[in-house]
């Protein structure tokens, strides 16, 4: 069995980064739910966004894919890379995530897989960092915090529809899979997680005009919630443009679909294409 604490420069075991949402997991069963439910073939190339101590890099390498893992902990990424020398097939990156482009990996047309237990701190910017790249991604399946999950997947007049859920659905099939509790982290979280799988549409079903318009749109409407979208898109649209909207504006932000919020944005996009100082 390998050693599963890696030291640091010091030669002491590795003490758990608060800064860098250290939370290992330990717990033998989740981690081979995990490793069953992204169920990785030889022929697949995987992203692994920190792997940490390995817990779940040593199963998925042992797959036989192509295995890219992407740790901004200098301590971990130089045990991993030492745990995997010679493995040719897996790449360890010393890098900030969020500073990685996908792409330099050139995965084929809906190639990637992308994988990982993410930091709690940055996992929503990291989902859509990615997703500026959703066409070269096959799927990703991430640990993140049970409660940012239930706002992923909610649709409209669910307290926990809003722009996350919004946005993510607009690109993704969106699938809560299962909860995991904080006892199977060293050390633990304050919360409840969950695994969420996340896969990119391959024929995008509704498509707006111009997304950063729907983002705009929804980030207005939600700003204020409780109120009428009568009121809070006000910032964006006249007296007139709001009367010609095919929506009912007596409506809250969180009683519209995906699909009304595109018609909305598609209208925001036409007024500024007609006025593009204003
Ligand atoms: N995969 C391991 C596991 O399941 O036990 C570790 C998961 S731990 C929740 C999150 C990991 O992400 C840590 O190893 C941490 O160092 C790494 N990390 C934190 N911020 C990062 C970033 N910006 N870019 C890449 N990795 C990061």
């Amino acid at each position: 069995m390998k050693d599963n604490l890696p030291p640091t420069g010091n030669g002491l075991a590795h003490q758990a980064r608060k800064r860098f949402g250290q939370n290992f997991l330990h717990d033998q069963n989740v981690i081979e739910r995990i490793i069953a439910t992204i169920n990785a073939r030889a022929d697949d190339q995987l992203l692994e966004i920190g792997p940490g101590q390995a817990a779940l890099t040593d199963l998925l390498a042992d797959s036989g894919a192509r295995l890219d893992c992407v740790e901004l902990d200098r301590d971990l990424a130089k045990f991993l890379k030492q745990r995997f020398l010679g493995n040719e097939r897996v790449t360890i990156h010393q890098q900030d995530v969020l500073k990685f482009d996908p792409r330099t990996l050139r995965p084929e047309s809906h190639g990637l897989r992308v994988v990982g237990n993410l930091p709690y701190n940055i996992s929503t910017p990291v989902i859509f960092h990615l997703l500026k790249h959703h066409g070269l991604i096959r799927d990703m399946v991430f640990m993140l915090q049970l409660e940012v999950i239930q706002r992923m997947v909610a649709g409209p007049d669910d307290k926990n529809y809003g722009r996350l859920g919004l946005m993510l659905q607009y690109y993704c099939q969106v699938e809560h899979l299962f909860n995991v509790p904080s006892a199977a982290f060293t050390p633990r979280p304050k919360v409840v997680s969950a695994i969420v799988r996340l896969t990119p549409h391959r024929e995008m079903p509704l498509t707006a005009k111009d997304p950063a318009c729907l983002e705009t749109v929804v980030r207005t409407a939600f700003n204020q919630r409780r109120k009428t979208l009568k009121n809070s898109l006000k910032p964006l649209f006249s007296t007139e443009a709001m009367a010609q909207l095919p929506i009912d504006t007596s409506l809250r932000p969180e009683n519209l679909s995906l699909a009304d919020y595109v018609v909305v944005s598609d209208k925001l996009s036409e007024l500024q294409s007609q006025n593009p100082d204003g």
